[in-house]
């Protein structure tokens, strides 16, 4: 039986009448957008992340344009951002109106640095996006010390924390994607606003409604962009789940670095004040592609993430950096991801070591 990269099916097997219940109880109420689930698992959210506002939204991508907006960024602003990062960082300060300055990596932690974001800014930096990546909480609270608005971009890090504080609070304003392979996924499109600041919050409330109050006057330009009230009872059913898996997820990584995985690739690095949340548990080795087709023989599903960064993508041609972005070409040519799941046992582990060993 070979080991998938991740297996999100066994985790909502458990729930799955508990879904199919709270769905019924939401198609006899009649109330399918801004009704009464999604109040509530705004509130659930905003009190399991620590701040005073999560507004629920259409997908992780309109979260980041929503928030940016609701920051105040406006077009011609600049907004720095990592280059090794899923498309939609980037794609979503361009859909803000705003231009994209990409900044490189830490390559031990791969996340941004407080280095990397300096080097990128200008007197036109208007906000800076720091991205949890796979599941590794950037180290945002630093970032903010440069005076800038900080966007955390947690859609890879629900359920991991800095120093006890859970992402989603990292940073001025963060955003979570509930896309069914995220760590807290909904049976649909998701996403979800968090924040401190009300003034943030009450904007982004209004443009996630084509900047309404009330449907009669219009006070924005925005979006009609809500996260419905199907997947907000869903999302209430899963989210006392999440501090399990992500325990789940924390075995499973700590099992690699007892089988030995550091004889074989090099494992990430987690600063001392992190605790992860896992998404996706990314190594690096020199001849990378040539691992994957190897694990694959073994029966092991791996895969690269990121291979060509964003300053390389055609879309985002106009925005090509004007310095290198050295730790993120050599972490986009050799990085692979290993299977990682809630569920994945210690003895599954081992054996991804042991094709690892074979392989190498
Ligand atoms: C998944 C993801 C997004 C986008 O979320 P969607 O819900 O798919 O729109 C944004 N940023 C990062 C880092 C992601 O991994």
């Amino acid at each position: 039986m070979p080991i998938a990269l991740f297996d999100t099916a066994t985790p909502l097997a458990a729930l799955q009448e508990r879904f199919v219940e709270r769905m019924t109880a939401v198609v006899e109420r009649g109330v399918f957008i801004l009704g009464p689930e999604l109040a509530a698992f705004e509130a659930e959210l905003a009190e399991y992340v620590g701040v005073r506002h999560a507004i629920g939204v259409g997908n992780g991508t309109d979260a980041i344009t929503i928030a940016l907006r609701a920051l105040g960024i406006k077009p011609g602003d600049e907004v720095v951002v990592p280059s090794f990062t899923f498309y939609a960082t980037a794609e979503a300060v361009v859909t803000a109106g705003a231009r994209p300055v990409f900044c490189d990596v830490d390559p031990a932690t791969r996340n941004v640095t407080l280095d990397t974001v300096r080097t990128a800014m200008t007197d036109r930096t208007a906000a800076i996006v720091t991205v949890d990546l796979f599941g590794c909480p950037a180290p945002s609270p630093e970032i903010r010390s440069l005076g800038v608005p900080v966007l955390e971009d947690a859609a890879q890090a629900v359920g991991a924390s800095l120093d006890g504080r859970r992402t989603g609070s990292l940073g001025d304003v963060a955003t979570f994607s509930f896309y069914p392979s995220k760590n807290l996924g909904a049976l649909g499109d998701g996403g979800a606003i968090c924040t401190d600041d009300d003034a943030v919050a009450e904007r982004a409330r209004l443009l996630r409604f084509h900047g309404s109050r009330d449907k009669r006057d219009f006070e924005l330009v925005g979006y009609n962009s809500r996260l419905d009230e199907l997947q907000a009872a869903v999302l209430r059913v899963a989210l006392p789940e999440l501090d399990g898996w992500c325990e789940g997820r924390r075995a499973a990584a700590r099992a690699y670095a007892e089988a030995g995985l550091d004889h074989y690739v090099t494992p990430p690095v987690v600063p001392g004040a992190a605790q992860p949340a896992w998404h996706l548990y990314v190594v690096t080795h020199p001849q990378a592609d040539a691992v994957i087709a190897g694990l694959r023989q073994h029966g092991v599903q791996a895969r690269a993430y990121y291979r060509t960064p964003l300053h390389r993508q055609p879309a985002l041609a106009e925005f090509v950096p004007a310095h290198p972005l050295p730790a993120t070409q050599e972490l986009a040519a050799t990085n692979l991801a290993l299977p990682m799941s809630p569920t994945l046992s210690a003895e599954k582990a081992g054996e991804v070591v042991a094709a690892l060993a074979a392989v190498l």
